[in-house]
């Protein structure tokens, strides 16, 4: 029998009581791995009880011995990097090197989440009446939430709970049901760097317990990552319960590339950021917008997309890793189809990919299509696959008139050597993050990750202040110190202090 995940509920390792039990494979060999428990009612009710529980201690515990706990956490993370990096490469696929990319980038917020005291400072007035002061405080909310992509099962949990429990909150996890050794792995490191009983809980499932999350009264707020449809799903649902509600949603990236731009740096990005993670990245480069006479260097980039292959997490050739599961494969190569037969060219189909010795791996080769229009399926649907779509126009007005037309607002870049022109698109342009000769610009843990339109349902993003801000409320305090030298006044019945 494959070995079974527990839960993590009120400090303690328990087993789950369900009888569904979901498989975990490795998807360059099928091979299950473990098995997950979709959590019973009663385990998820126990593991917000136990979480509003240990609120009542966690939120008086100090700020400073709550930042001592994430700099214990991070030194732990960073110990352990490359062992969690083994157990991601083996329930996703991803290459060891982007695997160890995936934790890094999850370090890198929890080491952001000791400096918690400088972000959950306040405001301070003097004197607003005559010997009257104002100051605000920062708050914890009280039982958190969070609910995970299997695309990024380090960085995307280390987005969430440290933050929010480092602002003295306390969380339930619900992972990606599709790789979730990964997140179980950073709970018991968690653990084991002296986090107190109830702070943090994992549960497991899919739609049932995320639903019981979104409607159950004492969680306050919920941080969703995930596909568009489940992300409107869940911010209608927990904003419907009166949750604050932070869904970073689906997304379709373009590169605009300019006829000035260094040629070679935007064949290696292109093919970087559209077929590195087999394209499972949010912020991946789905669509190449070529400006002018930029379009001469597809036949290079074709070259370059030829050159290289999927395979195993630990083949040092190989570029990236197979899609999560045969329906995700399945999805990407029904997307090819239907853009051949919309009429697009496929210069280069990885549809009928194989690695050596991995007959059953979801494996997709690199797949280049030109003469794409935005009318095509492949153009519109995030594809999540190694997919690249050329769009040529002649101007960057047009380019930008191309991007803000899109409905998704993840992330974009413009290649280019001038700085009018990547002053014009980075001002112009409606998409929340902007890459000038760099890709995928994922903002680093003292900015916030900001998606726009489509992809984001919310207002305050994930990490730096914007999640200190989420994951708390303000309290504003108007005080006055009667002194004998005050002359008392008498009743006061009108607004003015
Ligand atoms: P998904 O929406 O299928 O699953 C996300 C989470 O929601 C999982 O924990 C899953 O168990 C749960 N879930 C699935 N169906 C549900 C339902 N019907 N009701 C309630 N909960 C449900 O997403 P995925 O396939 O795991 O991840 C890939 C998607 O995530 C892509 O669309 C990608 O763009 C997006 N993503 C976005 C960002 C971002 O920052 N914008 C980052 C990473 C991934």
């Amino acid at each position: 029998m494959p070995h079974r995940l527990p839960l993590l509920i009120n400090g303690e390792f328990v087993a789950s009581q369900t009888r569904e039990w979901i498989p975990v494979t490795n998807p360059a060999t099928q091979a299950i791995l473990c098995e997950a428990p979709a959590a019973t009612a009663d385990e998820m009710a126990q593991a917000i009880a136990a979480a509003k529980a240990a609120f009542e201690s966690w939120k008086e515990v100090p700020v400073s011995e709550r930042a001592r706990l994430m700099l214990r956490y991070q030194a732990l993370l960073k110990e352990h990097q490359e062992e969690i990096a083994e157990i991601l490469s083996q329930e996703t696929g991803k290459t060891f090197e982007d695997a160890k990319g995936d934790v890094w980038r999850g370090i890198e917020v929890a080491e952001q989440a000791a400096n918690i005291a400088s972000l959950m400072m306040g405001e301070t007035v003097e004197n607003v009446a005559r010997s009257i002061d104002t100051y605000s405080w920062t708050q914890p909310l009280g039982v958190c939430a969070g609910i995970t992509p299997f695309n990024f099962p380090a960085m995307i949990p280390l987005w969430m709970f440290p933050l929010a429990i480092a602002a003295g909150n306390t969380f339930v996890l619900k992972p990606s049901e599709q790789d979730p050794m990964t997140p179980n792995r950073l709970v018991e490191l968690f653990l084991q760097a002296g986090a107190p009983p109830g702070v943090l809980q994992l549960v497991h499932g899919g739609k049932e317990q995320v639903d019981t999350l979104l409607t159950h009264p004492d969680i306050k707020a919920v941080s969703f990552v995930g596909s568009v449809p489940v992300g409107q799903h869940v911010y209608r649902t927990a904003t419907d319960h009166m949750k604050r509600a932070q869904c970073f949603a689906g997304a379709k990236n373009h590169m605009v590339i300019m006829p000035d731009a260094n040629k070679n740096q935007v064949i290696n990005s292109l093919v970087g950021a559209s077929c590195g993670a087999a394209g499972q990245r949010c912020m991946a480069i789905s669509v190449a917008v070529f400006v002018g006479d930029s379009k001469a260097w597809v036949d290079e980039l074709k070259d370059e997309f030829a050159n290289i292959r999927p395979g195993a997490w630990n083949d040092p050739q190989a570029a990236y890793g197979p899609q999560i599961s045969p329906q995700a494969k399945q999805r990407v190569l029904t997307l090819i189809k239907q853009g051949k037969e919309e009429g697009a060219t496929c210069l280069l189909d990885g549809s009928d990919c194989t690695v050596e010795g991995l007959p059953d791996g979801n494996w997709v080769g690199p797949t280049l299509f030109t003469d794409v229009t935005p009318d095509m399926a492949i153009y519109r649907e995030e594809i999540f696959g190694p997919v690249l779509c050329c769009v040529t126009v002649d101007s960057l007005e047009e380019a930008l008139a191309l991007v803000n037309n899109s409905p998704y607002g993840n992330g974009t870049s413009i290649f280019t050597a001038s700085g009018a022109a990547a002053r014009k698109y980075q001002h112009e342009v409606e998409v929340g993050q902007v890459g000038i000769n760099v890709p995928i610009p994922v903002p680093l843990p003292f900015f916030s990750f900001t998606g726009w339109k489509g992809s984001f349902y919310g207002d305050q993003h994930a990490y730096g202040k914007q999640a200190v801000r989420f994951y708390t409320e303000t309290k504003t305090v108007t005080s006055r110190w009667f002194d004998d030298d005050i002359p008392a006044s008498g009743p006061n019945m009108s607004i003015h202090l």
